[in-house]
């Protein structure tokens, strides 16, 4: 009989207990992965070890994903730990500055657009390289998270949406290319949560309560929905180059 490979996965985007990556975290925990949890400065630096802290044999490593040198540290870092392999990875980060995301669209400037863009779409490409070799060798999975706002004109999620557009079309280009490697790439598409980062969003409170009324199922899509739902696209091998919703339907009905 052969033994088990114990399971790995990285996971970036905790910022704290209501962070999506915090969920899907927790039910890859559930499923017996060893996790590496990456925080982006000092600031969150101990925050994110408390939480590791929670959950047996994971530890954490640095990674602010505008510093090219943090993805090589990483590679490096990881490329020792876990040498033979890692089985999922989670892309879980985004930025935009705060006005830009309350200001009319047309007023977002050069600077702000490309920083969106950079933190938000870029960093998923630089992610996947830093680990295709690692993920090659256990024909492992990553996922995005994306928004129904890069597909439609939702208010106030202005910039934010066209970085999103490029992270889903990112996310196709990696699949189709990553695909002959085994890799899958895909992007979990939630409704609106609570979180860290849509406190950001101008008149999210709003738009949080015209989903839950329009939306078939009626009401608002937990963290831990969330959170099974991309594990399971994390582990389905025959899944690549998708958008998958996991928002009560409001995707498919007019609001
Ligand atoms: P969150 O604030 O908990 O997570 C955002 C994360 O981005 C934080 O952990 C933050 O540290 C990280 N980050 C920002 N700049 C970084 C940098 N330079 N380097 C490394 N990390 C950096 O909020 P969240 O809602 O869990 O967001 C996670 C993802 O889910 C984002 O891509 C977001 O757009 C997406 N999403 C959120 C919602 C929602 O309604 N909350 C809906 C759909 C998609």
């Amino acid at each position: 009989m052969t033994e088990e490979k114990q399971k790995r996965a990285l996971i970036t985007g905790v910022a704290n207990k209501s962070s999506i990556a915090w969920a899907i975290a927790k039910s890859l925990a559930d499923r017996g992965y060893e996790l590496c949890l990456t925080y982006p400065n000092e600031r969150l630096e101990s925050r994110v070890n408390d939480l590791a802290a929670t959950i047996p044999g994971a530890f954490t490593l640095p990674l602010d994903v505008s510093k090219d040198e943090d993805f090589e540290a990483l590679t490096k870092e990881l490329e020792s730990r876990w040498e033979d392999g890692i089985d999922a990875a989670l892309h879980s980060i985004a930025f935009a500055n705060r006005d830009d995301l309350k200001n009319p669209f047309y007023m977002t400037g050069r600077e702000g657009f490309a920083m969106a863009l950079d933190i938000s779409a870029y960093s998923f490409v630089a992610l996947t390289r830093a680990i295709t070799p690692l993920l090659e060798k256990r024909q492992g999975g990553i996922i995005t998270l994306t928004y129904l706002g890069g597909q439609r004109v939702i208010p106030n999620y202005n910039i934010m949406g066209v970085a999103k557009a490029a992270l889903d079309m990112s996310m196709r280009y990696l699949a189709a290319e990553l695909g002959p490697k085994a890799i899958r790439v895909n992007a979990v598409s939630p409704g609106p949560m609570k979180t860290l980062a849509a406190k950001g969003i101008g008149g999210f409170n709003e738009m949080f309560n015209h989903v839950v009324q329009h939306s078939p199922l009626g009401r608002p899509i937990t963290l831990e929905e969330v959170g099974e739902f991309s594990a399971n696209i994390l582990e389905s091998t025959g899944v690549t180059g998708q958008v998958l919703f996991v928002d009560g339907g409001y995707s498919v009905v007019e609001s």
